[in-house]
Protein backbone atom coordinates (compact mmCIF):
# COMPACT_ATOMS: atom_id res chain seq x y z
CA UNK A 1 0.00 0.00 0.00
CA UNK A 2 1.42 3.20 -0.94
CA UNK A 3 0.61 6.33 1.14
CA UNK A 4 0.36 9.51 -1.16
CA UNK A 5 0.94 13.04 -0.16
CA UNK A 6 -1.44 14.90 -2.63
CA UNK A 7 -0.45 18.75 -2.84
CA UNK A 8 -2.93 20.65 -5.21
CA UNK A 9 -5.95 18.36 -4.34
CA UNK A 10 -9.00 20.49 -5.64
CA UNK A 11 -7.32 21.34 -8.86
CA UNK A 12 -7.40 19.30 -12.39
CA UNK A 13 -4.02 17.27 -11.78
CA UNK A 14 -5.58 16.57 -7.72
CA UNK A 15 -8.92 15.81 -9.09
CA UNK A 16 -7.00 13.09 -11.42
CA UNK A 17 -5.24 11.55 -8.87
CA UNK A 18 -7.97 10.78 -6.73
CA UNK A 19 -9.71 9.35 -9.29
CA UNK A 20 -6.83 6.86 -9.93
CA UNK A 21 -6.66 6.57 -5.79
CA UNK A 22 -10.38 5.54 -6.05
CA UNK A 23 -10.15 3.39 -8.62
CA UNK A 24 -7.26 1.23 -6.37
CA UNK A 25 -8.10 1.46 -3.12
CA UNK A 26 -6.11 -1.72 -2.69
CA UNK A 27 -2.84 -0.22 -3.87
CA UNK A 28 -3.08 3.68 -3.00
CA UNK A 29 -4.24 5.64 0.25
CA UNK A 30 -4.48 9.23 0.48
CA UNK A 31 -2.28 10.19 3.94
CA UNK A 32 -2.77 14.09 3.13
CA UNK A 33 -3.72 16.81 0.95
CA UNK A 34 -3.45 20.54 0.55
CA UNK A 35 -5.45 23.39 -1.19
CA UNK A 36 -5.42 26.72 -1.34
CA UNK A 37 -8.92 28.28 -0.80
CA UNK A 38 -11.50 25.82 -2.36
CA UNK A 39 -12.99 24.85 1.18
CA UNK A 40 -15.95 22.81 0.10
CA UNK A 41 -14.29 20.83 -2.41
CA UNK A 42 -11.35 19.72 0.25
CA UNK A 43 -14.59 18.97 2.17
CA UNK A 44 -15.49 16.44 -0.25
CA UNK A 45 -12.26 15.19 -0.27
CA UNK A 46 -12.22 14.85 3.61
CA UNK A 47 -15.35 12.96 3.33
CA UNK A 48 -14.32 10.55 0.63
CA UNK A 49 -10.97 9.52 1.85
CA UNK A 50 -10.72 10.44 5.03
CA UNK A 51 -6.62 11.49 4.91
CA UNK A 52 -5.02 11.83 8.38
CA UNK A 53 -4.04 15.75 7.48
CA UNK A 54 -5.23 18.47 5.22
CA UNK A 55 -3.20 21.95 4.71
CA UNK A 56 -4.89 25.21 3.82
CA UNK A 57 -3.48 28.28 2.55
CA UNK A 58 -5.16 30.50 5.13
CA UNK A 59 -6.32 30.16 8.60
CA UNK A 60 -9.93 31.11 7.82
CA UNK A 61 -9.88 28.16 4.93
CA UNK A 62 -8.90 25.85 7.46
CA UNK A 63 -11.58 26.72 10.56
CA UNK A 64 -14.11 26.65 7.86
CA UNK A 65 -13.23 23.41 6.55
CA UNK A 66 -12.60 22.13 10.15
CA UNK A 67 -15.98 23.87 10.92
CA UNK A 68 -17.79 21.69 7.95
CA UNK A 69 -16.19 18.74 8.74
CA UNK A 70 -15.99 18.53 12.60
CA UNK A 71 -17.47 14.91 12.62
CA UNK A 72 -14.35 13.41 10.62
CA UNK A 73 -10.60 12.57 12.71
CA UNK A 74 -8.52 14.22 10.44
CA UNK A 75 -6.36 16.98 11.33
CA UNK A 76 -6.80 20.59 9.89
CA UNK A 77 -3.70 22.86 9.10
CA UNK A 78 -2.64 25.55 7.47
CA UNK A 79 0.38 27.44 5.87
CA UNK A 80 3.48 27.13 4.56
CA UNK A 81 5.56 25.09 7.44
CA UNK A 82 2.24 22.32 7.49
CA UNK A 83 2.66 22.20 3.82
CA UNK A 84 5.80 21.48 3.50
CA UNK A 85 5.48 19.01 6.36
CA UNK A 86 2.59 17.06 5.07
CA UNK A 87 5.94 16.37 2.07
CA UNK A 88 7.31 14.75 4.46
CA UNK A 89 5.65 13.33 6.79
CA UNK A 90 6.69 9.21 8.12
CA UNK A 91 3.22 8.10 6.47
CA UNK A 92 4.12 9.57 3.05
CA UNK A 93 5.37 7.35 0.05
CA UNK A 94 4.73 9.65 -2.59
CA UNK A 95 4.21 13.06 -3.12
CA UNK A 96 2.25 14.17 -6.22
CA UNK A 97 3.33 17.83 -6.57
CA UNK A 98 0.16 19.56 -7.99
CA UNK A 99 0.20 22.97 -7.04
CA UNK A 100 0.36 25.60 -9.64
CA UNK A 101 3.16 27.66 -9.98
CA UNK A 102 5.91 28.97 -8.16
CA UNK A 103 4.23 28.51 -4.63
CA UNK A 104 4.83 25.13 -5.28
CA UNK A 105 8.15 24.63 -5.31
CA UNK A 106 9.24 24.61 -1.26
CA UNK A 107 6.44 21.64 -0.59
CA UNK A 108 8.16 19.82 -3.45
CA UNK A 109 11.74 20.43 -2.58
CA UNK A 110 10.59 19.35 1.44
CA UNK A 111 9.19 16.10 -0.34
CA UNK A 112 12.86 15.29 -2.16
CA UNK A 113 14.31 15.82 1.37
CA UNK A 114 12.90 13.47 2.88
CA UNK A 115 13.41 10.69 -0.23
CA UNK A 116 9.92 10.65 -0.98
CA UNK A 117 9.19 9.12 -4.77
CA UNK A 118 7.96 12.87 -6.52
CA UNK A 119 5.70 13.08 -9.53
CA UNK A 120 6.31 16.06 -10.65
CA UNK A 121 3.26 18.00 -12.26
CA UNK A 122 4.33 21.44 -10.87
CA UNK A 123 6.87 22.45 -13.39
CA UNK A 124 7.18 26.01 -12.44
CA UNK A 125 9.44 24.35 -9.16
CA UNK A 126 11.55 22.58 -11.75
CA UNK A 127 11.81 25.43 -14.07
CA UNK A 128 12.53 28.28 -11.62
CA UNK A 129 15.03 26.10 -9.16
CA UNK A 130 16.60 24.13 -12.05
CA UNK A 131 19.66 22.93 -11.29
CA UNK A 132 19.32 22.86 -7.23
CA UNK A 133 16.26 20.98 -7.84
CA UNK A 134 18.28 17.85 -9.53
CA UNK A 135 21.16 18.04 -7.11
CA UNK A 136 18.29 17.69 -3.95
CA UNK A 137 16.89 14.81 -6.19
CA UNK A 138 20.46 13.15 -6.85
CA UNK A 139 21.80 14.11 -2.96
CA UNK A 140 18.52 12.52 -1.75
CA UNK A 141 18.66 9.18 -4.21
CA UNK A 142 14.49 9.86 -4.89
CA UNK A 143 12.21 8.52 -7.69
CA UNK A 144 10.99 11.59 -9.79
CA UNK A 145 8.63 10.44 -12.07
CA UNK A 146 7.47 13.50 -14.56
CA UNK A 147 3.81 13.68 -14.93
CA UNK A 148 3.69 16.59 -17.57
CA UNK A 149 2.34 14.37 -19.77
CA UNK A 150 4.82 15.26 -22.57
CA UNK A 151 8.00 14.61 -20.02
CA UNK A 152 6.30 11.37 -19.37
CA UNK A 153 5.91 10.34 -22.64
CA UNK A 154 9.50 10.83 -23.22
CA UNK A 155 10.59 9.04 -20.01
CA UNK A 156 8.50 6.19 -21.83
CA UNK A 157 10.43 6.30 -24.61
CA UNK A 158 13.69 6.42 -23.23
CA UNK A 159 15.68 3.29 -22.32
CA UNK A 160 14.37 2.53 -19.11
CA UNK A 161 17.43 1.89 -17.16
CA UNK A 162 17.27 5.39 -15.57
CA UNK A 163 17.05 8.67 -16.46
CA UNK A 164 20.25 10.45 -18.64
CA UNK A 165 21.32 6.43 -19.34
CA UNK A 166 22.43 5.76 -22.61
CA UNK A 167 22.58 9.20 -23.85
CA UNK A 168 24.88 9.22 -26.45
CA UNK A 169 22.63 6.98 -28.29
CA UNK A 170 20.22 9.63 -28.09
CA UNK A 171 19.95 12.50 -31.12
CA UNK A 172 16.57 14.99 -30.28
CA UNK A 173 13.79 15.01 -27.74
CA UNK A 174 10.90 15.85 -29.82
CA UNK A 175 8.46 18.02 -27.98
CA UNK A 176 5.08 17.69 -29.33
CA UNK A 177 2.42 20.75 -28.72
CA UNK A 178 -1.12 21.32 -29.55
CA UNK A 179 -0.70 24.94 -30.50
CA UNK A 180 -3.39 25.64 -28.22
CA UNK A 181 -6.67 27.39 -29.13
CA UNK A 182 -5.42 30.37 -31.38
CA UNK A 183 -3.36 27.47 -33.33
CA UNK A 184 -4.50 29.42 -36.84
CA UNK A 185 -5.48 32.67 -35.07
CA UNK A 186 -3.51 35.52 -37.19
CA UNK A 187 -1.69 38.26 -34.75
CA UNK A 188 -4.37 40.69 -35.23
CA UNK A 189 -6.90 38.28 -33.89
CA UNK A 190 -5.14 37.58 -31.18
CA UNK A 191 -5.29 40.97 -29.81
CA UNK A 192 -8.91 41.09 -29.20
CA UNK A 193 -9.04 37.62 -27.45
CA UNK A 194 -11.05 36.82 -24.08
CA UNK A 195 -10.04 34.82 -20.87
CA UNK A 196 -12.48 32.50 -21.79
CA UNK A 197 -11.83 32.14 -25.18
CA UNK A 198 -7.55 31.19 -24.04
CA UNK A 199 -9.10 29.10 -21.64
CA UNK A 200 -10.69 26.90 -23.89
CA UNK A 201 -8.12 24.49 -24.83
CA UNK A 202 -9.26 22.01 -27.96
CA UNK A 203 -7.76 18.49 -26.23
CA UNK A 204 -7.00 18.85 -22.44
CA UNK A 205 -8.96 19.87 -19.82
CA UNK A 206 -6.82 21.86 -17.02
CA UNK A 207 -6.44 24.74 -14.88
CA UNK A 208 -6.72 28.27 -15.80
CA UNK A 209 -3.13 29.32 -15.61
CA UNK A 210 -1.81 25.98 -17.56
CA UNK A 211 -5.09 27.18 -20.04
CA UNK A 212 -3.79 30.59 -20.70
CA UNK A 213 0.06 29.35 -21.09
CA UNK A 214 -0.75 26.68 -23.45
CA UNK A 215 -2.79 29.20 -25.67
CA UNK A 216 0.32 31.36 -25.40
CA UNK A 217 2.82 28.93 -25.97
CA UNK A 218 4.18 29.47 -22.47
CA UNK A 219 3.41 26.36 -21.39
CA UNK A 220 5.60 24.91 -24.25
CA UNK A 221 8.57 27.13 -23.49
CA UNK A 222 8.05 26.23 -19.58
CA UNK A 223 8.37 22.65 -21.15
CA UNK A 224 11.10 23.09 -23.20
CA UNK A 225 13.42 24.01 -20.07
CA UNK A 226 11.99 21.02 -17.72
CA UNK A 227 12.70 18.73 -20.28
CA UNK A 228 16.53 20.37 -20.34
CA UNK A 229 16.72 19.94 -16.77
CA UNK A 230 14.90 16.69 -16.52
CA UNK A 231 17.03 15.07 -19.52
CA UNK A 232 20.28 16.63 -18.83
CA UNK A 233 19.80 18.42 -22.25
CA UNK A 234 19.78 22.23 -23.84
CA UNK A 235 17.20 23.44 -25.83
CA UNK A 236 19.27 22.80 -29.03
CA UNK A 237 18.66 18.83 -28.49
CA UNK A 238 15.32 19.47 -28.33
CA UNK A 239 12.78 19.97 -31.43
CA UNK A 240 9.17 21.05 -30.65
CA UNK A 241 6.49 20.04 -33.25
CA UNK A 242 2.89 21.39 -33.12
CA UNK A 243 0.66 18.29 -33.36
CA UNK A 244 -2.88 19.68 -32.88
CA UNK A 245 -4.62 16.12 -31.92
CA UNK A 246 -2.48 15.35 -29.05
CA UNK A 247 -1.91 11.72 -29.36
CA UNK A 248 1.38 11.44 -29.66
CA UNK A 249 2.34 12.84 -26.46
CA UNK A 250 6.26 13.29 -27.33
CA UNK A 251 9.13 11.52 -29.18
CA UNK A 252 12.73 10.29 -28.80
CA UNK A 253 14.83 10.09 -31.63
CA UNK A 254 18.13 8.00 -31.84
CA UNK A 255 20.94 8.12 -33.86
CA UNK A 256 20.28 5.10 -35.75
CA UNK A 257 17.66 6.91 -36.73
CA UNK A 258 14.20 5.12 -34.99
CA UNK A 259 12.04 7.55 -33.27
CA UNK A 260 10.04 5.95 -30.19
CA UNK A 261 6.85 7.51 -29.58
CA UNK A 262 4.14 7.57 -26.84
CA UNK A 263 0.84 7.51 -27.71
CA UNK A 264 -2.93 7.81 -25.86
CA UNK A 265 -6.10 9.59 -25.76
CA UNK A 266 -5.24 13.11 -24.36
CA UNK A 267 -6.00 12.04 -20.31
CA UNK A 268 -3.93 12.96 -17.74
CA UNK A 269 -5.07 9.66 -15.68
CA UNK A 270 -2.32 8.04 -17.75
CA UNK A 271 0.26 9.95 -16.99
CA UNK A 272 -0.62 10.40 -13.36
CA UNK A 273 -1.17 6.31 -13.28
CA UNK A 274 2.03 5.39 -14.81
CA UNK A 275 4.04 7.30 -12.01
CA UNK A 276 1.89 6.55 -9.38
CA UNK A 277 2.06 2.75 -10.21
CA UNK A 278 5.80 2.47 -11.73
CA UNK A 279 7.21 0.31 -13.21
CA UNK A 280 4.18 -1.41 -13.13
CA UNK A 281 1.16 -0.21 -14.92
CA UNK A 282 -2.36 -0.24 -13.94
CA UNK A 283 -5.64 0.60 -15.37
CA UNK A 284 -7.25 4.11 -15.77
CA UNK A 285 -10.68 3.45 -17.32
CA UNK A 286 -9.13 5.79 -20.08
CA UNK A 287 -11.07 4.92 -23.33
CA UNK A 288 -8.33 3.06 -25.46
CA UNK A 289 -6.77 4.55 -28.40
CA UNK A 290 -8.34 4.13 -31.80
CA UNK A 291 -6.66 5.04 -34.38
CA UNK A 292 -8.93 4.23 -36.64
CA UNK A 293 -11.39 6.87 -35.32
CA UNK A 294 -8.57 9.44 -35.22
CA UNK A 295 -7.64 8.59 -39.16
CA UNK A 296 -5.17 11.13 -39.25
CA UNK A 297 -2.08 12.92 -36.96
CA UNK A 298 -0.85 16.44 -38.45
CA UNK A 299 2.56 18.42 -37.38
CA UNK A 300 3.79 21.48 -38.48
CA UNK A 301 6.64 23.78 -37.12
CA UNK A 302 5.65 26.35 -33.97
CA UNK A 303 5.30 29.52 -35.37
CA UNK A 304 8.02 32.03 -33.12
CA UNK A 305 6.39 35.40 -34.36
CA UNK A 306 2.98 34.79 -33.10
CA UNK A 307 3.93 32.92 -30.28
CA UNK A 308 7.73 34.42 -29.30
CA UNK A 309 6.90 32.72 -25.81
CA UNK A 310 8.02 29.69 -26.91
CA UNK A 311 12.09 31.76 -28.01
CA UNK A 312 11.95 33.82 -25.02
CA UNK A 313 12.35 30.58 -23.01
CA UNK A 314 14.83 29.23 -24.76
CA UNK A 315 16.87 32.51 -24.53
CA UNK A 316 16.13 32.22 -20.87
CA UNK A 317 18.06 28.50 -20.42
CA UNK A 318 21.27 29.74 -22.51
CA UNK A 319 21.18 33.03 -20.08
CA UNK A 320 21.11 30.66 -17.27
CA UNK A 321 21.29 31.97 -13.39
CA UNK A 322 17.85 33.03 -12.45
CA UNK A 323 17.05 34.14 -15.84
CA UNK A 324 14.06 31.29 -15.73
CA UNK A 325 12.89 32.17 -12.34
CA UNK A 326 12.38 35.88 -13.88
CA UNK A 327 10.53 34.83 -17.01
CA UNK A 328 8.44 32.39 -14.94
CA UNK A 329 7.66 35.02 -12.46
CA UNK A 330 6.91 37.49 -14.63
CA UNK A 331 4.48 35.17 -16.60
CA UNK A 332 2.77 34.50 -13.30
CA UNK A 333 2.01 38.25 -13.19
CA UNK A 334 1.18 38.23 -16.81
CA UNK A 335 -1.44 35.42 -16.52
CA UNK A 336 -2.87 36.74 -13.74
CA UNK A 337 -3.40 40.36 -15.13
CA UNK A 338 -4.70 38.82 -18.40
CA UNK A 339 -7.41 36.49 -16.75
CA UNK A 340 -8.60 39.73 -14.74
CA UNK A 341 -8.49 41.85 -18.40
CA UNK A 342 -6.25 44.48 -16.91
CA UNK A 343 -3.96 43.51 -20.67
CA UNK A 344 -4.26 41.94 -23.86
CA UNK A 345 -3.74 38.26 -24.82
CA UNK A 346 -0.55 39.39 -26.85
CA UNK A 347 0.71 41.83 -23.85
CA UNK A 348 1.49 38.66 -22.10
CA UNK A 349 4.46 38.10 -24.02
CA UNK A 350 5.50 41.63 -24.49
CA UNK A 351 5.52 41.87 -20.33
CA UNK A 352 7.61 38.52 -19.80
CA UNK A 353 10.08 39.60 -22.77
CA UNK A 354 10.42 43.35 -21.54
CA UNK A 355 11.41 42.36 -18.15
CA UNK A 356 13.27 39.44 -18.95
CA UNK A 357 15.46 41.96 -20.98
CA UNK A 358 15.52 44.48 -18.21
CA UNK A 359 16.01 42.51 -14.83
CA UNK A 360 19.52 41.25 -13.59
CA UNK A 361 19.88 38.02 -13.63
CA UNK A 362 22.23 36.57 -11.49
CA UNK A 363 23.56 33.06 -10.58
CA UNK A 364 22.12 30.68 -8.50
CA UNK A 365 24.14 29.56 -5.26
CA UNK A 366 21.14 28.49 -2.96
CA UNK A 367 17.35 28.87 -2.90
CA UNK A 368 17.49 32.29 -1.63
CA UNK A 369 18.96 33.97 -4.56
CA UNK A 370 15.37 31.87 -6.46
CA UNK A 371 13.22 33.65 -4.05
CA UNK A 372 14.95 37.27 -4.62
CA UNK A 373 14.50 36.88 -8.36
CA UNK A 374 11.08 35.36 -8.11
CA UNK A 375 9.69 38.79 -6.23
CA UNK A 376 12.02 41.13 -8.07
CA UNK A 377 10.81 40.25 -11.47
CA UNK A 378 7.03 40.12 -9.74
CA UNK A 379 8.01 43.54 -8.51
CA UNK A 380 8.97 44.80 -12.32
CA UNK A 381 6.16 43.32 -13.66
CA UNK A 382 3.64 44.39 -12.00
CA UNK A 383 5.14 48.25 -11.81
CA UNK A 384 5.10 48.07 -15.68
CA UNK A 385 1.28 47.05 -15.66
CA UNK A 386 0.65 50.05 -13.21
CA UNK A 387 2.30 52.50 -15.31
CA UNK A 388 -0.01 51.80 -18.37
CA UNK A 389 2.05 50.72 -20.26
CA UNK A 390 -0.02 48.22 -22.16
CA UNK A 391 -2.92 50.77 -22.39
P1 LIG B 1 -5.36 24.01 -10.92
O1 LIG B 1 -5.38 25.48 -10.96
O2 LIG B 1 -6.51 23.24 -11.44
O3 LIG B 1 -5.08 23.53 -9.41
C1 LIG B 1 -4.06 24.06 -8.65
C2 LIG B 1 -4.06 23.47 -7.24
O4 LIG B 1 -3.04 24.16 -6.49
C3 LIG B 1 -5.36 23.69 -6.46
O5 LIG B 1 -5.57 22.61 -5.57
C4 LIG B 1 -5.09 24.97 -5.66
O6 LIG B 1 -5.83 25.03 -4.46
C5 LIG B 1 -3.61 24.83 -5.37
N1 LIG B 1 -2.94 26.13 -5.26
C6 LIG B 1 -3.02 27.16 -6.14
N2 LIG B 1 -2.28 28.20 -5.70
C7 LIG B 1 -1.72 27.80 -4.54
C8 LIG B 1 -0.86 28.45 -3.59
N3 LIG B 1 -0.43 29.70 -3.77
N4 LIG B 1 -0.48 27.74 -2.51
C9 LIG B 1 -0.92 26.48 -2.31
N5 LIG B 1 -1.72 25.83 -3.16
C10 LIG B 1 -2.13 26.49 -4.25
O7 LIG B 1 -4.01 23.57 -11.68
P2 LIG B 1 -3.72 22.22 -12.50
O8 LIG B 1 -4.17 22.39 -13.89
O9 LIG B 1 -4.15 21.03 -11.73
O10 LIG B 1 -2.13 22.28 -12.56
C11 LIG B 1 -1.32 22.03 -11.43
C12 LIG B 1 0.13 21.92 -11.87
O11 LIG B 1 0.26 20.82 -12.76
C13 LIG B 1 0.63 23.15 -12.63
O12 LIG B 1 1.97 23.37 -12.32
C14 LIG B 1 0.49 22.74 -14.09
O13 LIG B 1 1.41 23.38 -14.93
C15 LIG B 1 0.79 21.25 -14.01
N6 LIG B 1 0.21 20.47 -15.10
C16 LIG B 1 -1.14 20.41 -15.24
C17 LIG B 1 -1.70 19.69 -16.29
C18 LIG B 1 -3.20 19.59 -16.46
O14 LIG B 1 -3.66 18.85 -17.33
N7 LIG B 1 -4.01 20.27 -15.67
C19 LIG B 1 -0.87 19.02 -17.19
C20 LIG B 1 0.50 19.09 -17.01
C21 LIG B 1 1.03 19.82 -15.95
MG1 LIG C 1 2.30 19.25 -20.87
Amino acid sequence: MQGICLLGATGSIGQSTLDIIAQHPDKFTLVSASANESVEKMADICRRFQPQRVVMGSQQARDELARLCSDLSVSFEWGQEALESIAADNAVDQVMAAIMGFAGLKPTLAGIRAGKRTLLANKESLVTAGKLFMDEVTRHKVVLLPIDSEHNAIYQSLPQTALGAHKQDVSKIILTASGGPFREFSLDEMKAVTPAQACKHPNWSMGQKISIDSASLMNKGLELIEACWLFDVTPDEVDVVVHPESIIHSMVSYRDGSVIAQMGNPDMKIPIAYGMSWPERIETQVPPLSLIDVARLNFEAPDITRFPNLKLAADAWFMGGTAMAILNATNEIAVAAFLEERMGFLDIARLNEQVLASATVTQVHSLDDVFEADSMARQLALDIISRGFFA
